[in-house]
């Protein structure tokens, strides 16, 4: 174990949550030991500012959850407890042990137990340990760094420092078995390599085509918790990139991977989005993953659409079918709560109404919730290059007239000239 002095390394107090602090200080009185862990670490070894912090112990569960009067104990898979400050949660994990596949529940465990499939996916990992066991089971050197608040040192097992100082990705042991424990840790390499800029060791680098099958066996509510780690971080266009470039994002939206092979605006309008959606975190203002999963399922909506209005339906009719169905599908590999799937379709429905430049409903469009995102939305499919007849400038300048205005034009029948074009064009949903 190499142990780093606090006049080695540049961690700060300061940079470091009251409450985590707390936490820490009460697990060490009471005769546990209590290291900050995981990301809070690493950022704060990179300079920056963490925005949680987690923190491992010898504790149990149980030891910690009697100490906080504020705490829970959550989780099944994992075993966690979360401590409460107001808004601010600290999650504390009890160091986790090494586990054998026929190892049965035993007293020696304390009856906490791991458990594997026959593939050997990490069902339940709940064996306690060391620090230097726990430090092993987690999933990335740079991840797996211990930081003692009372003593100031870092503790290193997995050369994490090398790793982040060399801007490394690199999984800890042999990859095959860490991606067969998990699949979704292949998922967490590409989002560490994007979110931080680092490159991917190269061993972690080859196991993932060969694991990378394995994600078909993760619970779409697992994969969802996962896409919004991935995609509402601020780094949603780079992580996109990463996962094309492993092949990835089959597993995630295999409808849209299979699209984008043979339809070039599809990645364009996709990645628009994302740098939308990061450019609007870094600007503090707020995202919904409604938004994204619209611009991520339209390429295979809007092409099910076309072929029904082809094989007869009229357009508003097969747009509600084809959303329907390309939801439905979607939702068997990746959970799409409710709360997200209905302003998808009224994002997707309103591209179709935003092709009316006539009449009080065109006017009256303007002021409907759901307007903007659907604007915006129209704006996208431009820039990435899809035939929408150019209507977007029409409604650039449309929407700021008052309604009178915007009454008076479409009733006066200027609708559809305020565009470039005065024909009004069949919608030509991306193809
Ligand atoms: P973020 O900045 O995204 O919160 P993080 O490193 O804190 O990054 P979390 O998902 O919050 O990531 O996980 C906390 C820590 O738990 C990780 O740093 C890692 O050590 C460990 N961990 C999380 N998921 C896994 C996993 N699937 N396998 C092994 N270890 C994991
Ligand atoms: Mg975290």
């Amino acid at each position: 174990m190499n142990v780093i002095p606090r006049d080695q390394h540049c961690i700060s107090r300061k940079n470091i949550s009251d409450s985590a602090l707390k936490v820490m200080s009460r697990l060490r009185n009471k005769g546990y030991q209590a290291y900050l862990v995981g990301g809070a670490v690493r950022d704060l070894l990179l300079g920056g500012h963490p925005k949680d912090f987690d923190i491992a112990t010898d504790a149990t569960p149980e030891d910690v959850h009697a100490l906080f009067r504020n705490s829970r104990i959550i989780g099944r898979r994992f075993r966690i407890v979360h401590v409460r400050f107001g808004r601010e949660i600290i999650e504390v994990t009890t160091f986790r042990g090494h586990h054998d596949n026929d190892a049965e529940p035993s007293a020696e465990h304390g009856g906490n137990h791991s458990r594997q499939s026959a593939s050997g996916l990490l069902l339940r990992d709940n064996v306690y340990g060391t620090l230097e066991e726990d430090a092993v089971r987690r999933d990335l050197t740079v991840n797996a760094l211990y930081y003692d608040s009372g003593k100031f040192e870092v503790f290193d097992h997995t050369h994490g420092l090398e790793d982040l100082k060399r801007r490394s990705i690199r999984i800890i042991g042999d990859p095959r078995v860490r991606y067969t424990e998990d699949p979704v840790r292949m998922l967490r390499v590409v989002r560490f390599a994007a979110k931080l800029d680092f490159t991917i060791d190269q061993h972690t680098a080859r196991a993932i085509p060969g694991c990378a099958q394995l994600l078909g066996e993760i619970p779409a509510a697992r994969l969802f918790d996962e896409f919004l780690k991935l995609f509402l971080a601020g780094f949603a266009a780079a992580t996109l990139d990463k996962l094309v470039e492993y092949d990835l994002l089959q597993y995630l939206f295999p409808d849209t991977s299979a699209c984008m092979h043979h339809n070039a605006t599809a990645l364009s309008l996709i990645r628009a989005a994302m740098g939308n959606t990061d450019q609007r975190i870094a600007q503090g203002k707020p995202v919904t993953p409604a938004f994204l999963l619209a611009a991520l399922l339209w390429p295979v909506a809007s092409k099910l659409a076309l072929h029904k209005q082809n094989h007869g339906d009229a357009p508003m009719v097969a747009m509600h079918s084809a959303a329907q169905q390309t939801i439905g599908d979607a939702a068997r590999h990746i959970s799409i709560p409710r709360r997200f799937s209905q302003p998808m379709r009224e994002i997707w429905e309103f591209q179709l109404r935003l092709q009316r430049r006539q009449g009080r409903k065109a006017a009256e469009l303007v002021d409907h919730r759901r307007f903007r995102a659907a604007y915006d939305f129209l704006l996208l499919r431009e820039q990435a290059g899809e035939d929408t007849g150019d209507i977007g400038d029409w409604w650039t300048q449309f929407q700021e007239l008052p309604l009178e205005q915007r009454l008076a034009q479409v009733a006066s029948g200027k609708g559809n000239q305020g565009g470039h074009r005065t024909r009004t064009r069949r919608p030509n949903p991306g193809t």
